[in-house]
This record gives structure tokens, C-alpha cells and sequence, in this order.
């Protein structure tokens, strides 16, 4: 057996004794099930517990089943998703939810090839339904678990690789215990949140494995885990045109596919253009500007990309483009537009409620 399994075996009575103390009380910790563990895992991926929980109350009054979750609303769903981000996640959750409705009657499967098999559920997720839900032995390993693994075995194997993330998970499988599966892997998830920090100094006196760590013992906690730098972020400049016309402001829907599939934006053309420029731009969409009330800049990280915005924000005249639609206060909460768009949004939205009749 490798010896960084037997170091990982050290760990479990005392995680598990810490984890019957110090355990958080989450809502989808109150009353489990498969489904409940599924969106909260979701959620989770891209945003903190604290921000999640309400978002998540929401999510299962409006959709307490699987079955519901499939029936819903698309718009409704990703009007609930709005401010989570990464909407494709919200999208892969119904067309998941659609396929356990369809071909398992609603009840969530209990295998992991089944499991892996539903769009948006990765190796991650399927472990924690597995092991939370289910009581099966299958580890959840995402970068909390990955970090207090490296920190514990003072591995020093890059963690963003995915042939040594596999070797992570294969430790983590080898050393879990045949009971309290599920347990053991959510005291991973708390003990990654709330002890063995990934800012600033994990809290090696409080964790329950401070007598095993090799990296609290070698004093290199803040070195681990190892991450090779990524490449950098491709950077896109963008010209975005908050256009209102008669209380309402101008929305285009985005492509079906690719980023954002879907959701709803300001209209915006590659680069940045100044005034003269964006006046040129706006007759090619048959309006003229009235008034320039401000201008602004934004930016917005995605995982690959960072778009760096210059917006005008314009009283117009004009019809605009056919495929625009106008929202106005009453109807603009129909449409899902993304946080990318958030600060436009802000300035915008107070004008559309009649709040404030002048920026
Ligand atoms: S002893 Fe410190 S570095 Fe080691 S697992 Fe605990 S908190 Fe992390």
C-alpha cells in the first residue's frame, strides 16, 4: 500500500469524531436526499456556502423534485439561477432532471456509471450522491479535498493535472472507511472550508489531523498544494450599448450555443469605440443617440476569457434592430441577463421601476 494511503488511513477516526462537532448545519444536510445533494453540489461549484443557502431554499420551493425541475419554466429556472453564474450549469441540471424523470421515473439513480452518464454530473458530484445519499464507498474529490490531500501527504505533484488528480482520488478511494461514507467525505468538504484553508494560514492547530500532516510538519502548508501557473486569460474589449427608448431599455438574446448560450445582453460589438464611433454603430441599427447620460467601464472574468467592457448608457431614438426586444420595468424581470452585465444593470434598472427619472 502506499505509504501517503497509510498517512490519509491515520486521518479518518479523528476527522470523524471532529466532523460530530464541528459539522456545519446546512439545509441539505437537514433532511437528505439524492435530489437535495445533487442541486447543492451544483450550486457549490461556483459559489460560497453562505451565498448558496438562500439561492438553494429558493431552488427546492420552486422545484422540490425531480420531476418539477423537468416540467419547469426554463425562463423561471434561469430567472432562480440568476446571480450563480455559469448558466450552462442551470440548463444541464433540467436536461438531467428530464432524463431521470424519463428513464428513471424521477428517483435519482445509484450508480455511478448511470450517474456520470447525466449532463453537468462529473466525477465530483456523482461521489457526493454516492456517498451522501446512497452510503456507497466512493470518494468526492474536488480542489478542497485535492489540497487537504497534498497538504496531508506532502505530495508535491502539480494538482491541476489531471493524470495526478487521478492518482489524488485513487488515494483518497484507498484510504476512505467502509462505514460513514458519506460522512467522511462531507467532514473533507468542512474541514477544506473551515480549517485547512486555501488563503492565507490554514488553522493547523484546530485540525483534527495535526499530528499526521506532513506539510504542517515540514512547515510548508502555504507551498501546498503545487499549482503550475495557467496560461493567461484571453482578453476581449467590447463596446456595450444600454439603450433606452420610452422607459424601456434595448435586450438582444445571445446564440444558441457557446457562452452565455441563450441568456440576454445589451447590445455590444467587439472593440471600444468612442462616442463618434458609437454613433456611427448605432445607425447601423437604425437609431440615432438623444442623449449621452454616462459612460462606464465593467470588467468580467470568465474561465478562459475576461471581457473588458466600455458602455454607454443613451437615451435613443430609432427602431433598433429587428431582433431586439424592449423590456421595460415590468417585463425586463422576465429576462435572465448575466452577472457579466451587472454593472450596466445596476444604473439601468432603477430608471426602468421609475425609482429615478435621471442618471
Ligand atoms: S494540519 Fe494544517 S495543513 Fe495539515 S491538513 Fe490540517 S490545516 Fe491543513
Amino acid at each position: 500500500m502506499d505509504k501517503e494511503v497509510q498517512t490519509l488511513q491515520k486521518l479518518t477516526a479523528p476527522l470523524l469524531e471532529w466532523y460530530d462537532t464541528y459539522r456545519r448545519d446546512l439545509p441539505w444536510r437537514q433532511e437528505v436526499s439524492a435530489y437535495g445533494t445533487w442541486i447543492s453540489e451544483i450550486m457549490l461549484q461556483q459559489t460560497r456556502v453562505r451565498a448558496v443557502i438562500p439561492y438553494f431554499q429558493r431552488f427546492m420551493a420552486a422545484f422540490p423534485t425531480v420531476k418539477a425541475l423537468a416540467a419547469a419554466d426554463t425562463e423561471q429556472l434561469l430567472k432562480l439561477w440568476e446571480g450563480l453564474g455559469y448558466y450552462s450549469r442551470a440548463r444541464n441540471l433540467q436536461k438531467a432532471a428530464r432524463i431521470v424523470a424519463e428513464r428513471y421515473g424521477g428517483r435519482m439513480p445509484d450508480t455511478y456509471d448511470e450517474l456520470i452518464a447525466l449532463p453537468g454530473i462529473g466525477d465530483y458530484t456523482a461521489g457526493a450522491i454516492l456517498s451522501i445519499s446512497y452510503g456507497q464507498r466512493v470518494p468526492a474529490v474536488d480542489g478542497n479535498v485535492l489540497r487537504i490531500a497534498a497538504r496531508i501527504t506532502g505530495s508535491r505533484m502539480d494538482v491541476l493535472d489531471g493524470g495526478n488528480r487521478k492518482v489524488f482520488r485513487r488515494w483518497v478511494e484507498q484510504a476512505m472507511p467502509a462505514e460513514r461514507t458519506g460522512e467522511y467525505n462531507q467532514a473533507l468538504m468542512d474541514l477544506g472550508a473551515t480549517v485547512c484553508l486555501s488563503g492565507g494560514e490554514p488553522l493547523c492547530p484546530s485540525c483534527p489531523a495535526g499530528e499526521i500532516c506532513q506539510a504542517r510538519r515540514q512547515g510548508c502548508q502555504r507551498q501546498l498544494p503545487v499549482r503550475k501557473k495557467k496560461k493567461d486569460k484571453r482578453v476581449e474589449h467590447l463596446t456595450v450599448f444600454v439603450l433606452l427608448r420610452g422607459g424601456a431599455v434595448a435586450l438582444r438574446q445571445r446564440p444558441e450555443r457557446g457562452l452565455l448560450a441563450q441568456l440576454w445582453e445589451y447590445p455590444h460589438v467587439p472593440g471600444t469605440l468612442d462616442e463618434t464611433a458609437a454613433a456611427r454603430q448605432m445607425e447601423q441599427w437604425s437609431m440615432t443617440p438623444h442623449r449621452w447620460i454616462k459612460q462606464l467601464t465593467a470588467r468580467h472574468e470568465f474561465t478562459h476569457i475576461r471581457w473588458e467592457m466600455t458602455g454607454y448608457v443613451i437615451e435613443a431614438e430609432g427602431s433598433g434592430a429587428p431582433d431586439w426586444l424592449w423590456a421595460d420595468g415590468q417585463t425586463r424581470r422576465r429576462y435572465a441577463v448575466p452577472s457579466a452585465f451587472d454593472k450596466f444593470t445596476r444604473e439601468v434598472e432603477p430608471v426602468l421601476i421609475g425609482d429615478k427619472h435621471d442618471l
